[in-house]
């Protein structure tokens, strides 16, 4: 069995790419704009990636990890839908066992990160853990009494779609209604800040006379920082919505602690993750579990991509 692993971190903008070690040492990385024009093109950036982190020499490498955002078969290998790129059926791990010779192994993104948090992160000497990643969408991942939660397909946990508002007011990227990830995502914040307005009473401010114009979720927190009380009032909102899918997971998975990743929160640590671990004691049913940021912080995935080769693979 080789040293080494190759991990990659397939997001909805991003793909990364790393030589590590069991451990989780990074040796050298790389990182790419994800290329979605073809499934052929996708399969080569990937391929590109593998081989220029290790120099083109695999003969230390024992596998390949991947964490991928979207729906997977990760049964037959295949990424078959990823929500914010043109990615669609792809027959990943096929391919790049047949064109590299290595052993692939293919999660979800936050899954792989929820690995990751088991074996080198806050969640080490512990079997209960939640990984929550908050992004450009959210995703999670569960270890349960020591064991990685999958699903029948790969796709336990898809936490950003479960519905969080009956009235469905918003549209999510997947086509649903009222999913978690259309309200406190970093793609939704916007969007979510606009649906708000409405019901706004308050003081007029700098971000509501601008609201149309808001593009990024990085404006509203700029204008949380700097006293908007418009966006004190969307934040404290989206607060509320991501602690009541927090005390889902805590009721549904009675976790010791729940990591949250992804940069949106790991930006915005007082005013995403501080709020969710005050509010959770008054919603969870069961013990509420510590809520804090992941120390792998947003290589969580990739981290986890790196040592499931050596947790997950077949010569394990
Ligand atoms: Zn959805």
């Amino acid at each position: 069995m080789g040293l080494y692993s190759v991990g990659l971190d397939i997001g909805g903008s991003w793909v990364r790419a790393a030589i590590g070690t069991r451990e989780g040492a990074i040796l050298k990385r790389e990182a790419e704009r994800v290329s979605s024009e073809s499934g052929e093109s996708f399969i080569k950036q990937i391929e590109g990636l593998v081989l220029r982190v290790c120099d083109g020499d695999l003969s230390k490498v024992s596998g390949i990890g991947i964490g991928a955002a979207g729906r997977l078969d990760m049964r037959k290998g295949i990424v078959g839908f990823s929500p914010h790129t043109g990615i669609r059926d792809v027959p990943l791990v096929e391919a790049l066992e047949e064109s590299l010779g290595k052993e692939v192994i293919l999660l979800n993104d936050c899954v792989a990160a929820a690995l990751a948090e088991k074996i080198i992160g806050a969640g080490k000497g512990t079997d209960d853990i939640v990984y929550v990643g908050i992004g450009t969408g959210i995703g999670g991942g569960i270890v349960s009494g020591g064991e990685l939660l999958l699903g029948k397909d790969g796709n336990a946990h898809e936490i950003g779609h479960m519905t969080i508002d009956l009235e469905g007011r918003l549209a999510c990227n997947c086509g649903g209604r009222g999913h978690w990830e259309a309200y406190t995502s970093g793609s939704a914040l916007p969007i979510y800040s606009r649906l708000l307005a409405g019901g706004y009473d308050g003081v007029e401010t700098p971000l509501l006379g601008r609201l149309g114009s808001v593009a990024s979720s990085k404006e509203i927190f700029e204008a949380h920082r700097s006293g908007d009380a418009f966006a004190k009032y969307v934040l404290d909102k989206a607060a509320g919505i991501n602690a009541i899918g927090f005390s889902n997971l805590a009721n549904l998975y009675d976790p010791s602690i729940i990591t949250v990743g992804g940069g949106l929160a790991l930006k915005n640590v007082e005013e995403v993750i501080r709020p969710i671990d005050q509010l959770l004691p008054s919603l969870s049913f069961n013990r509420p579990p510590k809520v804090l940021p992941t120390p792998l912080g947003e290589d969580a995935p990739l981290l986890g991509a790196v040592v499931s080769v050596f947790e997950l693979g077949a010569l394990t």
